[in-house]
């Protein structure tokens, strides 16, 4: 279990990034969901050791995370958000040398572990060419198989999605959904399909604060029954705004549409909407 208690952090520049955040998170995957700039990297980073909180404590089991950081790194698995590799090295040699680093100190038992990473990421045809050469998607993958070396029992993987193709978001995302259940996994992530095809937890941070926190599809239930969704002219959006509690305004085969959220049949040509984690996610970042 991963307790995170009144964690704040304000950068030299005096940007608060994170306010008082407060979390329990359990084994399984769970959704950290925020805007660009909520406080999502901030989080992650200084749950993987790399910078300190100025106040508040990170407990991972008996663990205190700003105290015991070595503890901690030999339990951990970091993709991070912007994931260097070395264009010049090959798949496998790079990951035997993390495994190295590791303390993989077994020739045999590195080989194993090396090549069966390799195949779980369906990377195995590809381990000899040089990670310079991999498309956004194998160098995500990789980033992967270096994560899970030493078995972790954290794994904090960090907007892993953003700049793949809906291919390799695919394939990612089902990679991740197989590691498993007996750790836990934080995705963090400004895409809500992520959380809602992968997550049985999450929670919302905006503007450095966590704004929800449950089950998704709990979530998406409490909404239903909720959601009105009508046709407009792109200049009557601000109407909608002003006379209705608006979720969002998007377009929808080239013309306006709003989405609100009202307690009853609003009529005004309303028609009701299935709930989804978008609106749960809109409703929460505004
Ligand atoms: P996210 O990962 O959700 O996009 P970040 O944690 O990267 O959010 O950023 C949260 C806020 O902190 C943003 O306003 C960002 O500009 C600011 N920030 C992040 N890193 C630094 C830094 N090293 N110095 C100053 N401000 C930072």
């Amino acid at each position: 279990m991963l307790q995170i208690t009144n964690l704040s952090k304000t950068y030299p520049n005096g940007v608060q990034a994170l306010k008082d955040v407060t979390l329990n998170i359990s084994n399984g995957m769970f959704g950290l969901l925020g805007p660009n700039g909520a406080g999502k990297s901030t989080l992650m980073r200084t749950i993987a050791t790399l910078q300190d909180a100025d106040s508040g404590t990170i407990m991972f089991g008996d663990i205190d995370v700003s105290k015991q950081k070595q503890e901690l790194r030999k339990v951990l698995g970091y993709l991070p958000q912007e994931f260097g590799v070395y264009p010049k090295v090959s798949a496998e040699e790079m990951l035997h040398y993390i495994a190295r680093l590791k303390g993989i100190a077994n020739d045999k038992e590195r080989k194993e572990l090396v090549k069966a990473l390799l195949e779980q990421v369906n990377l195995y045809n590809h381990r000899s060419k040089s990670l310079g050469g991999y498309s956004g998607g194998m160098k995500q993958r990789f980033g992967i198989a270096q994560a899970l070396i030493g078995n972790p029992k954290l794994i904090i993987v960090d907007e892993p999605t953003a700049g793949l193709d809906p291919a390799e978001r695919l394939r990612f995302n089902n990679l991740l959904s197989e590691i498993g259940e007996n750790i836990v996994v934080i995705l963090s992530t400004h895409i809500v399909d992520d959380v809602s095809e992968l997550c049985k937890d999450m929670a919302i941070i905006a503007g450095g604060k966590v704004v929800q926190r449950g089950n998704p599809e709990e979530l998406v239930q409490g909404l239903e029954n909720k959601v009105w969704s009508k046709r407009v002219g792109k200049d009557e959006v601000s109407h909608y705004q002003s006379e209705y509690k608006l979720i969002l305004a998007k377009l929808s085969g080239g013309s306006m549409k709003v989405y609100i959220n009202n307690d009853t049949d609003p009529g005004d040509g309303f028609k009701p909407e299935h709930a989804t984690l978008e609106d749960i996610y809109f409703s929460n970042i505004s």
